[in-house]
């Protein structure tokens, strides 16, 4: 069973100081299904004091054994949690309980005990070459360090995994953490939290979690100058409000943003696979997903084709109760997003574009949902093909050939990911080199794992999460140059 959401500032779970809390929604039926605390602006201060605390006057940031001893317990709550931890992914989050065995939970718990593994072998300290600078003979040794306090900042599509994907590496890094989810899905920091509090051995202060209704409570972490990292998942939008608020204290940020990735398919392509694999993970999770290949960019000449190919595959996609483990297709998550997806396909309409299948939402009497929709008729240069929507919305695009294939990719302000489908593997390879992305799938490869670095290009973020590169965005480099004797 879950326990009621609370608080974790300073070691100890707890309500808000203020008493107050807000409802927790589940996306499927609307049914309110929790409360969650409503922190105030002297919890947020009191989480960011306690974190700094910890980091300036505890071991944890020296003592690399407790750190990863401390992390394998946190795996071990997660493992042992995991079926509560996936039903409360989908209730909380609409996530279809068929991901949580996957990307929604139980991949993320093992990337953090690869990264604890990562740390546990990491060299952080290793010594340069002899060499004798301005004639003094040296001896200098690079040694890898906490950054300090990390602010964690998380949306609410995949939220395991981007919580999981910061507070991981960070604290194997010997940061301390304050974690501050999406109003949309508390629960499961606040769950992350108690189990932290109560199956580890984590110091105070180490790991703090503050949920809140409002996004002042992330605006607040960005501006403190107490706060020397942040890493930030969510818009584009809100990523460029925390660059410029950080700007002030010139703290490092790292940030996973936006994206409206290409999938594209070259002449030689199997329309099949290529088109029917971008319509099917569109609708994965309602598209959303940052990372999703909304735009299908197909031989101009097999233009038809690929739609009624991406149009097919939507229609046999299961769309409804995220419980139901034939669902691929949940809920959006809330009634923002559901009139953010129908405003775009309103635009999509007016900009001259046509529904190959959906447009419409589903007749469900409650909860917040958008069909399956193929978008046809459009060319990149209008709103609905540049723009995120979020939703499970395909945008199928002409190409004349691989430049243009690639030109059309590569005109975006985004570059998350992508994919390139051809019968010729060194055709598609050579493809995917000039896509300006931090991910790329050809023909069909899994580029999503606990050791391969993902992130952005461009306006889709700065940084590398996951990987070693997603270790080493928690670390200081510090060079210590001794005399040799
Ligand atoms: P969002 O930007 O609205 O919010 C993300 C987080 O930022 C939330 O916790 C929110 O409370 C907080 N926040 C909002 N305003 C803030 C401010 N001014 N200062 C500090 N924090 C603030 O995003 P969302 O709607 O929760 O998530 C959807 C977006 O996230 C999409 O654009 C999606 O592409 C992106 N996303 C990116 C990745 C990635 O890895 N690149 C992964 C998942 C989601």
């Amino acid at each position: 069973m879950t326990a009621p959401a609370q608080l974790l500032i300073d070691g100890k779970l707890a309500a808000a100081s203020g008493g107050a809390t807000y409802p927790i929604v589940t996306p499927a039926t609307e049914e309110v299904i929790g409360a969650a605390p409503a922190a105030t602006a002297g919890d947020v201060g009191a989480a960011v004091a306690a974190a700094r605390r910890a980091f300036d006057e505890t071991a944890w940031s020296t003592d690399v054994g407790f750190r990863i001893e401390c992390l394998r317990q946190l795996h071990r709550a997660l493992v042992d949690h995991g079926p509560a931890m996936r039903a409360l992914t989908t209730a909380e989050a609409g996530a279809p309980a068929r991901l949580t065995t996957g990307p929604q939970y139980d991949l993320p718990v093992e990337s953090l005990a690869w990264v604890t593994d990562l740390a546990a072998g990491y060299e952080w300290e290793r010594e340069l070459g002899p060499a004798a600078p301005m004639g003094i003979p040296t001896t200098r040794h690079v040694h890898r360090e906490a950054v300090g306090v990390v602010a964690a900042i998380t949306p609410w599509n995949f939220p395991n995994q981007i919580n999981l994907a910061k507070i991981g590496p960070a604290l194997a890094a010997g940061n301390t953490v304050v974690l501050k989810p999406a109003p949309d899905t508390p629960w499961i920091a606040a769950e992350l939290g108690r189990l932290a509090a109560e199956h580890t051995d984590l110091p105070a202060g180490v790991f703090n979690v503050i949920t809140s209704p409002e996004h002042v409570a992330g605006a607040m972490l960005t501006s403190d100058p107490r706060v020397d990292l942040v890493s930030f998942t969510g818009s584009t939008a809100t990523g460029r409000a925390v660059m410029a608020s950080a700007a002030g204290t010139l703290k490092r940020v790292f940030l996973e943003l936006g994206g409206k990735s290409a999938a594209v398919v070259l002449d030689d392509g199997d329309l099949g696979a290529g088109a029917g694999l971008a319509a099917y993970s569109v609708c994965v999770h309602a598209g959303q997903g940052c990372a999703l290949t909304t735009r299908l960019i197909v031989p101009r000449a097999r233009y038809d084709e690929a739609v009624a190919v991406a149009a097919r595959t939507m229609q046999h996609i299961k769309v409804g109760d995220p419980t139901d483990p034939a669902t691929v297709c949940g809920p959006l998550i809330n009634s923002v997003q559901r009139d953010r997806v129908e405003g775009y396909l309103a635009l999509a309409r007016a900009e001259g574009g046509r529904f190959a299948v959906g447009g419409t939402r589903p007749d469900f009497d409650r909860g917040f949902w958008a069909a399956p929709t193929v978008v046809a008729g459009l060319d990149n240069d209008a709103r609905t093909s540049r723009e995120e929507i979020f939703g499970p919305v395909l945008v199928v695009l002409a190409h004349d050939g691989d430049d243009d294939a690639v030109r059309i990719a590569n005109d975006s302000p985004y570059g998350l990911s992508g994919a390139v489908t051809s019968a010729d593997p060194e055709r598609a390879r050579a493809v995917a080199k000039r896509i300006r992305t931090g991910t790329l799938s050809v023909n069909g490869g899994v580029w999503f794992a606990p050791d391969a670095p993902f992130g952005g290009y461009k306006q889709s973020g700065l940084g590398r999460e996951m990987g070693v590169a997603g270790l080493e965005e928690y670390l200081e480099t510090k060079l210590i140059a001794e005399a040799a004797r």
